[in-house]
């Protein structure tokens, strides 16, 4: 459920109509609404309530939305934050995170950003190898500090995805293989600077079957029992994030956050750890759509091609993953029509929609491109020397630019002369 509507015949974010928007920004533009994401948040947490000890950490993946605003309104919603990368890491800690809400994933943390997230004070780090459980022990006792670790176990699982959004296979980057995880953690625990403390998965995004995750879980619980056994003081899981939500209205929804909810508490029955999640697509992706408006209706062999002035570097996921986003006009008028829509940049993949039935459009109208909040403008670049989209954030009839459109000069004056030249 989201708050873009159809009110008296103009769809509005929340009470804003969207016209209003685009007339002050100008278009290519995101537009995220509050309510909704603050809706999404709560239902979250209440799906996961009560599953695992005390209340579980819903660290929301920054990299899915990693707006300053957008942040800071989770972090108000009692969110932490899953980051990445040391720019993440410093988004969440500017936006309000508490340190200690902070996960650091990913496969190729440095050194540089490990002392960082030391010196943060985060709360925990999830292991992708050996090779960097020593490089954070290195860097943790050169600092005389502990970090908290879980390793982030690859329960080589198919979770029914797209192949490259796919994190849980044996062949995949991520994680240590599960059979090499019980000793990876005896040796950790001989490594000074390190508290071996719980164990992490996440196998995949946009998923819309729960049997993958329930059987990642099952892994991740029969770890925890084996390296108690083991002497290790375990009390954290992190399950990762991963739900999917609905892009195409035509197709089956995916799983809701309570019956995900439901599945956790059956397979997490007796761990006795406190939970942890990290959400980032169930929470932004539905909260945002990208607002466009059309250059012009050219006339095609099969189709006609409507031309809008958003392109693939706004929002990559219809190229990169063959993603479908609905598309809705911002006035509809009577008719319908079949288009292929695309944009201006000079690729073929810039391609959103191919001979989609929709409603009928004409040069200069407002179209949106819904579910566009996560993996969206984070995503964006300035190829073809189109600057970066900006960004809107709405809260009933209030809105304001979360990130403004730079100008294009701004591009040229990045790049600079040697002196040859
Ligand atoms: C991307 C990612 C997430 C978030 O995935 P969603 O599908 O957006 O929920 C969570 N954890 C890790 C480690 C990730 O890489």
């Amino acid at each position: 459920m989201d708050h873009f509507t159809l009110i008296d015949g103009v769809m509005h974010a929340e009470q804003v109509p969207l016209p209003a928007i685009a007339e002050a920004v100008q278009t290519p533009v995101y537009v995220y609404s509050t309510a909704t994401i603050e809706r999404h948040a709560r239902v979250f947490c209440e799906a996961v309530a009560g599953c695992g000890n005390g209340t579980p950490l819903v660290a929301f993946a920054v990299k899915a939305n990693p707006n300053g605003a957008v942040l800071a309104t989770l972090a108000k919603a009692g969110l932490g934050a899953d980051v990445v990368s040391e720019g993440e890491l410093l988004r969440a800690l500017h936006a309000g995170v508490a340190p200690e809400k902070i996960v650091f994933s990913g496969v190729g943390k440095t050194a540089a950003e490990m002392a960082r997230a030391l010196d943060a004070g985060i709360g925990q780090f999830n292991l992708e190898s050996e090779q960097e459980a020593e490089m954070l022990s290195a860097v943790a006792a050169a600092r005389g500090a502990t970090a908290q670790v879980a390793y982030r176990i690859n329960p080589d699982v198919d979770a029914g995805t797209h192949a490259k959004i796919s994190t849980g296979k044996s062949e995949n980057k991520f994680g240590i293989p599960y059979d090499t995880a019980l000793a990876a953690c005896d040796r950790a625990r001989a490594m000074p600077g390190l508290q071996v403390r719980g164990v992490a998965v996440h196998i995949g995004s946009q998923l819309t079957d729960l049997a993958p995750l329930e059987a990642a879980f099952g892994r991740v619980g029969k770890l925890i029992t084996a390296l108690r056994a083991a002497g290790h003081d375990i009390v954290t899981a992190d399950l990762g994030g991963g739900l999917g939500v609905p892009y195409d209205p035509a197709k089956p929804a995916p799983p809701s956050p309570e019956a995900y909810g439901a599945m956790v508490r059956r397979a997490t029955e007796g761990w006795n750890v406190r939970l942890m999640f990290e959400p980032g697509r169930l929470i932004v992706a539905n909260a945002g759509v990208l607002l466009t408006r059309v250059i012009r209706v050219k006339p095609g062999v099969t189709s006609p091609f409507v031309i809008v002035d958003a392109a693939m570097n706004d929002l990559l996921r219809p190229s990169l993953y063959d993603a479908w986003h609905d598309i809705r006009s911002v006035t509809p008028r009577d008719g319908e029509m079949t288009a292929t829509v695309v944009g201006p940049v000079c690729e073929s993949g810039d391609t959103f929609a191919t001979r989609r039935a929709m409603g009928a459009v004409e040069a200069d109208d407002l179209i949106l491109f819904a579910t566009a909040g996560a993996y969206g403008a984070t995503m964006a670049s300035t190829y073809n020397s189109r600057p970066l989209t900006p960004e809107v954030l709405v809260s009933g009839d209030r809105w304001a630019v979360v990130r403004e459109r730079p100008p294009v000069e701004a591009l040229i004056e990045q790049d600079t002369l040697p002196d040859w030249l």
